[in-house]
């Protein structure tokens, strides 16, 4: 253990490690290396390694720190001889930073320390040496500021405490009547410095630590420390990331942003993060240091004038002010400006992705430090791929795999409506920082946010700025409305990532925490008042706004041919109405795999039909009710079957237990008695006795076809008639009669009968026929243990996982949400499984059940037609097992495909 290396170094193009080793050295690091493996400046520096988290969470600081001393040692000299400074030194001393980095980033979860290495003395001396002591005095107030918040844990923990040092720096500011912090003059941040120490030491009872080797520890320990806090312990659970991989710490040394006019820090992007367009951009603010950009304390700037005059556009800004108060780098300093734009295009080109990345421009230099594949929205994602494709830099398959199908659903959801938009009254306009439309009520503060959303309330948080605090409530809200902040801010990157509606740097409006307003001009807006987002052109609404699906062309058609291309799976559709399964078609349907027919039993007369039907005591009395129910359903299947021109489409038999046809309050069974015109008490009476203790396991399902055999008669008449009179008008049809809830090869034979000799039956009285299949549905694991022999009998299999995961686990469907999430929260269980297919259980007996079935019939078509069949992962399995379809909802359609075709390419 004590000869394990637990420390790479970098700098002066050269690197102990690369973008290869993420794992080890975290994602940031990993960049680090390979930027100056390839020719790019980055500042020298050293990576601890991931597995030293681990070890610090096992063995504690002193003895990490034992562990760690003389390589570290080693790092920082090697740091030093390249900067050509010393740490601790007292003519030219060396800085550094100490940054956190797993291997997958993390926005906002790991805070990160600059300037380290600065006390009394070492602040004279970089004041001297670089022969401006604003910069040495502005660096050790933040450096002071920082520590303290990060590692000293004086960041408030709660919403209504304040930052000590924000509340210090903002009375000075007031008191020296200025807006921003650049303003301050040495003497104010001498004082600065003074109060920071002095509030430290009143919080702490201990003095800010001198010592730079002790602080440098400090720091590496609270890094290390940072990966087991509320917020990043939640961010790893919402995306499934084990705590095991731990977080790197890289210590590199300093560039200054903040030494004067010359100087800036920025971040940009190579590609559109929100739209996914190839243009370059970016935000900068000169003389600042590491997180101004981001934390939205000054407005930042745009990178190119493109961007710039854009900007300016959606802000009203004329040209005249633009040049002057907003410029671009790309104008104020147009030969960095040159070498940036080289740089992001070399990474992005080595990288072959869109690439985010972050810089410092010291005096004049340019630094890179950092660099990552960019999160961005789904639509980015389609057109990125698309386009690189097209760029040929990147080719067929990466291209499927980099586009994630959960993302594809944020451009399958609505917009707004092209009617509300016109009626719609547009309140302000803040930054398209992440599109989409939203709509929902005003909350101020995340934990309300989560409130209002239990209550199953949708909600709109407006924020001044986000913070990573808010996460939570950001996750459970339709979008974000900040009033502070770039389109780099917290609240846009966080957005974006969760692929939700955001609206950012909205100036005009003014928020009153205390009170829970948000005032627009005159007009006050409460908690709980309904506005809308616009996240794609930066408006805001008074009001709810209607919202309708978009079209789904361009890229995202060519991504879904592509699917085509590769997947051996096809993707069918749950669906009942003509109106939903011609939406499906257009998403890319190949059938659909679940037509629950009962659904068609609520609407209009049809109901009171099935009621006669219920009521009946007889069969005469049942098949009279039938009759009329019978060109109900023709009809309904007409439509559908047309609606899918010749792919197959799944019927499912009646299965739901009767009593949900019946009205079960007073009332309704009074008016029902006087529709019918029959007495209350026979219809309480009928009621009653259709009452189960347990109705998902009662007379439902095939049961109901087994005792009332005219049931299956009519249905099956139903669809074979509208099939033969579809065939008349020269539309094909492919009817496949699925019998519900099998246990046992007995049940399917009688059914199996049924079915057949009426199709028979109509064939002859029409003088034609038509093909279709029966088979049924596996959602008992009875069925799944004698597979073969049902299949021996059935043509198809459809994986009812909803009732197959209800019933293996044994966990009611309808209760189940009084445990599920406790289940979950103490890793009972992995993920709900209702949701996210167990593939271990429910999903050994479906591949069981399918080999069994296919070793009695070779031909046999398998499918699942469960909430699973739209769930990327559990679609993944469903291709491992060879499975022939998964069918979803309509929505979940081209998820499911691009799922599809991805597990095909693995
Ligand atoms: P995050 O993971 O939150 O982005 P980083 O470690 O990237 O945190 O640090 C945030 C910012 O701090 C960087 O974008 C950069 O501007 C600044 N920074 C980090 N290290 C240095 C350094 N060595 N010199 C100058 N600025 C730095
Ligand atoms: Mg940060
Ligand atoms: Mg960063």
């Amino acid at each position: 253990m004590k000869n394990k290396k637990r420390v790479y170094l970098f700098g002066d193009g050269k690197a102990e490690g690369d973008a290869k080793m993420k794992e080890l050295l975290g994602g940031k690091g990993a960049n680090l290396c390979e930027m100056n493996l390839i020719g790019v400046p980055v500042p020298p520096g050293f990576i601890i390694t991931t597995e030293v988290c681990t070890e610090y969470n096992t063995l504690g600081k002193e003895k990490v720190r034992e562990l760690l001393e003389t390589e570290v040692k080693k790092a920082i000299a090697y740091v030093e001889k390249s900067m050509g400074k010393k740490f601790n030194d007292l003519k030219n001393p060396l800085l550094v930073s100490v940054r956190s980095g797993s291997r997958v980033s993390m926005p906002g979860m790991m805070d990160t320390v600059l300037n380290l290495g600065l006390n009394d003395q070492t602040v004279d001396a970089l004041a001297k040496k670089a022969g401006n002591e604003r910069f040495a005095w502005d660096s050790y107030r933040r450096f002071i500021q920082m520590y303290g918040d990060v590692v000293l844990g004086m960041k408030p923990k709660s919403k209504e405490e304040h930052d000590p040092f924000e509340v210090i720096l903002d009375e000075m500011k007031e008191a020296r009547k200025v807006k921003n912090d650049t303003e301050l003059t040495v003497d104010d941040l001498k004082e600065l410095v003074k109060k920071f120490k002095a509030i430290v030491k009143k919080v702490l009872k201990k003095d800010f630590p001198t010592d730079p080797w002790e602080q440098l520890y400090g720091a590496v320990y609270a890094v290390f420390e940072s990966w087991m806090n509320d917020r990043a312990v939640y961010y790893r659970q919402m995306h499934g990331y084990p705590e095991e991989w731990g977080t790197a710490v890289n210590v590199q040394a300093m560039v200054f942003g903040n030494m004067g006019n010359t100087s800036a820090t920025g971040v940009c992007f190579s590609r559109d993060a929100a739209t996914g367009e190839n243009i370059f951009n970016g935000e900068y603010l000169v003389n600042a240091q590491g997180e101004d950009v981001v934390a939205g304390i000054r407005t930042p700037l745009e990178i190119t004038l493109e961007g710039s005059k854009r900007w300016a556009k959606l802000q009203g800004v004329d040209e005249k002010t633009r040049k002057k108060e907003f410029p671009s780098l790309e104008e104020v300093m147009p030969e960095l400006y040159k070498t940036l734009y080289d740089t992001q295009l070399k990474l992005e080109k080595h990288y072959k992705d869109m690439q985010d990345m972050e810089f410092t421009i010291e005096d004049n230099k340019l630094w890179m430090l950092q660099t990552r594949n960019g999160k961005r929205t789904g639509a980015s994602q389609v057109r990125i791929a698309m386009e690189m494709l097209k760029e040929k830099m990147i080719d067929e398959k990466t291209a499927l795999n980099r586009v994630e199908p959960k993302k594809l659903d944020e451009l399958l959801h609505p917009i707004f409506t092209p009617e509300a938009l016109k009626a719609a009254k547009a309140i302000t306009k803040g930054l398209p920082a992440s599109p989409g439309a939203a709509t929902g009520q005003i909350v101020f503060f995340a934990d309300e946010a989560e409130k209002f959303s239990a209550d199953k309330k949708q909600v709109i948080l407006v924020r001044i700025e986000t913070s990573p605090e808010d996460l939570r409530g950001m996750n459970v809200s339709q979008g974000i409305l900040t009033a502070r902040g770039g389109m780099t801010s917290h609240a846009a990157v966080v957005a974006r990532g969760m692929g939700k509606c955001c609206v950012s740097g909205a100036g005009n409006i003014n928020i009153d925490y205390k009170a829970r307003t948000m005032t627009v001009g005159t007009k006050v807006y409460k908690q709980g008042d309904f506005i809308s987002l616009n996240g794609s052109t930066g408006e805001v609404y008074e009001g709810q706004l209607a919202t309708k699906t978009p079209e789904l062309s361009g890229d995202f058609a060519a991504l879904m041919k592509l699917c085509d291309k590769y997947t051996k799976m096809n993707v069918r559709t749950n669906t009942d109405t003509p109106h939903d399964s011609a939406i499906a078609r257009k998403f890319g349907a190949q059938g659909i795999g679940l037509c629950r027919t009962e659904h068609m039993f609520f609407e209009g007369d049809r109901i009171k039909a099935m009621r006669e039907m219920i009521l009946a005591t007889d069969e005469e009395g049942r098949r009279k009710a039938l009759a009329k129910i019978l060109p109900y359903q023709r009809k309904d299947f007409e439509g559908i079957l047309e609606a899918m021109q010749g792919l197959p489409v799944t019927i499912r038999l009646l299965d739901p237990p009767l009593h949900e046809f019946v009205p079960n309050e007073k009332e309704n069974q009074a008016e029902m008695a006087k529709e019918m015109n029959i007495p209350l008490k026979t219809i309480k009476f009928r009621v009653d006795s259709l009452h189960e203790m347990n109705p998902m396991l009662g007379h439902r399902g095939c049961r109901l076809g087994i005792t009332y055999p005219e049931i299956t008669e009519m249905q099956t008449r139903a669809i074979i008639e509208a099939a033969l009179n579809l065939k008349k008008k020269k539309i094909k049809a492919l009817p496949e009669i699925m019998i519900p809830l099998i246990g046992t090869t007995a049940e399917f034979v009688n059914q199996e009968k049924i079915i057949r000799e009426t199709a028979e039956k109509v064939f002859k009285e029409k003088k034609d026929t038509i093909e279709y299949l029966v088979g049924t549905m596996i959602e008992i694991p009875r069925a799944c243990l004698v597979a073969d022999q049902i299949a021996a009998k059935a043509e198809f299999f459809s994986f009812g996982t909803n009732d197959l995961t209800q019933m293996t686990f044994g966990y009611s469907r309808d209760d189940a949400g009084k445990f599920l999430q406790i289940y979950v929260d103490n890793k009972i269980l992995a993920a709900d499984p209702f949701q996210t297919l167990d593939q271990e259980g429910v999903g050994q007996l479906v591949e069981m059940a399918t080999n069994k079935g296919r070793s009695a019939r070779k031909t046999l078509k398998v499918g699942i037609c469960g909430e699973h069949g739209g769930d990327p992962d559990s679609v993944v399995f469903c291709h491992n097992v060879g499975l022939n379809y998964v069918s979803c909802s309509t929505f979940r359609v081209p998820i499911a495909r691009l799922a599809a075709a991805q597990a095909a390419v693995k």
